[in-house]
């Protein structure tokens, strides 16, 4: 299995998201799921896309793990709040979408009320230790659970998002910073950029 030696492990992808998470296991699941379902390998470069309509900490181990990231212009944000992912690969043209369905494990009942006292108020040493032997017992279930327990995967038939474009810069006619063409702002007849065309107003 030469192919999964290059999927970076679920302690790699906590080492670069910085914590150890339930979202961060989801995404991790996710990619992994994408990557079977497309049978493709962790790609190179830019032969993969990533439509994410959330920017939780799944999304963190999607990029590493797909290889589809925010720099290279194939992970595409849409704010739908949902943790929906599809992603295309334009070698062979096939995209799956990949969502979340929660049904081998319901969330415990308390662990809203533990979550505001964690992150809001002061928690009791006891909420706090009951808060983390929640969370693992989450983050174990997502990493363990059969695929078909909590992801539903279809094959899209839709077109990938366009490739990344790379313009040229011009520079602002206020700050003078080298801005992208299709950025600038047109404000009495000068191009501005955006962040000096709101002062502008
Ligand atoms: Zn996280
Ligand atoms: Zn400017």
């Amino acid at each position: 299995m030469a192919r999964t030696a290059q999927i970076p492990s679920i302690e790699e992808a906590e080492a670069f998201h910085g914590h150890m998470c339930p979202g961060l296991a989801l995404g991790y699941r996710v990619a992994k799921a994408a990557l079977a379902a497309l049978g493709c390998e962790r790609p190179r470069d830019e032969e993969l896309v990533a439509v994410v309509e959330n920017d939780s900490c799944a999304v963190d181990a999607i990029q590493l793990v797909t290889g589809c990231t925010f720099g290279k212009g194939n992970l595409v944000f849409r704010d739908h709040g949902k943790h929906v992912y599809t992603f295309y690969d334009r070698n062979t043209g096939r995209g799956v979408r990949v969502s979340e369905d929660y049904r081998g494990f319901e969330e415990d009942a308390r662990l809203g009320e533990l979550r505001e006292a964690v992150s809001s108020g002061e928690p009791t040493e006891e909420q706090q230790e009951l808060y983390r032997t929640k969370m693992r017992e989450k983050i174990d279930a997502i990493l363990s659970a059969p695929v078909e327990q909590f992801l539903i995967i279809t094959e899209v038939t839709d077109p990938p998002p366009p490739k990344a474009r790379i313009e040229p810069s011009e520079r602002c006619a206020e700050c003078g910073g080298p801005t992208m063409a299709s950025r600038l702002v047109e404000v009495a007849g000068r191009k501005l950029c955006r962040e000096c065309a709101a002062g502008a107003e």
